[in-house]
């Protein structure tokens, strides 16, 4: 029976073969591997993954398709499906625990939210490739001083190495999707590239200066630092926060943390 693509769940069902065969070669899926698929669909991508003999665990929120991709994988001991909205789910759940891949050709509507999500787990993941929105792959991988480094691309970089692969015009889906995407590889750091002291206040250091893309650190920090402070890590008052490296913003979030601890705030 046909399934009607259900636009709520962000379903653009990828019905190219060449680009599914290019997917799964760049996966190169193992057999005793745990991978665990977000948003499986109608298996375009799994069907490759499941015949590679990988532990094969599908996240799929639409239940109409969770019956389907029962039906389909029934007997195939290394393939399970589980139903349920992956931004609220614990992914080591699903994956008891073990270092595992993560793929997916993500719902763009909340492919932001979804990152972030999975990221909090980077510690046990071994690799993620996922299609997304170029755009969204653009920032990730963006360097400091493009329009294009933001939040996304800090957050990101500070737990992955981020390789955007190929890009994938919008008539290898159904429907066709009214961006472009492109699919990307993301391979946690073994060791973060910066030093943290409080993860809590670079993350908000980060969302804060760039809620406010176009005003000076000296205003959008004024809340965290002064500008004797902004200057003491010889980061300069005047820029803005698309000028500032994945370091810069680490020592201004350190010295926040240490200044916290002067006053007995932890
Ligand atoms: N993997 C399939 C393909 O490549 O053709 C489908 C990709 S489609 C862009 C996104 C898939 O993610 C849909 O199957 C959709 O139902 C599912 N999905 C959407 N939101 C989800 C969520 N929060 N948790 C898990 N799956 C989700």
């Amino acid at each position: 029976m046909h399934h009607r693509a259900r636009k709520r769940f962000g379903q653009n069902f990828l019905t190219d073969s060449l680009v599914v065969q290019q997917i799964a070669d760049v996966i190169a899926p193992k057999p005793g591997q745990v991978i665990l698929e977000i948003g499986p669909g109608q298996a375009a991508l799994t069907a490759p993954l499941a015949e590679s003999g990988a532990e094969l665990h599908l996240l799929e929120i639409d239940r109409d398709l969770g019956a389907r991709l029962e039906a389909r994988f029934h007997g195939q001991d290394n393939v399970e499906v589980h139903t349920g909205d992956a931004l609220n789910m614990d992914l080591t759940d699903i994956t008891g625990g073990r270092p595992f891949r993560l793929v997916g050709n993500l719902p763009y509507n909340i492919s932001t939210p979804l990152l972030f999500h999975v990221l909090q787990w980077n510690r046990l993941i071994i690799d993620m490739h996922f299609m997304l929105q170029q755009e969204v792959v653009k920032r990730m991988a963006a360097s400091p001083g493009s329009k294009a480094w933001g939040r996304l691309s800090v957050m990101c970089q500070y737990y992955c190495a981020v390789m955007p692969l190929f890009n994938v015009p919008p008539d290898a889906f159904t429907p066709a999707p009214s961006v472009q995407s492109s699919f990307v590889r993301l391979i946690p750091h073994s060791k973060p590239p910066v030093d943290i002291l409080n993860f809590s206040a670079f993350e908000h250091l980060v969302s804060l200066a760039f809620s406010m893309r176009r005003k000076t650190l000296r205003n959008s920090l004024r809340s965290l630092l002064d500008t004797d402070g902004i200057e003491s890590v010889g980061v300069d008052p005047r820029l803005r926060p698309e000028s500032l490296s994945l370091a810069q913003f680490a020592s201004l979030s350190n010295l926040i943390s240490n200044h916290d601890k002067g006053n007995g705030i932890s």
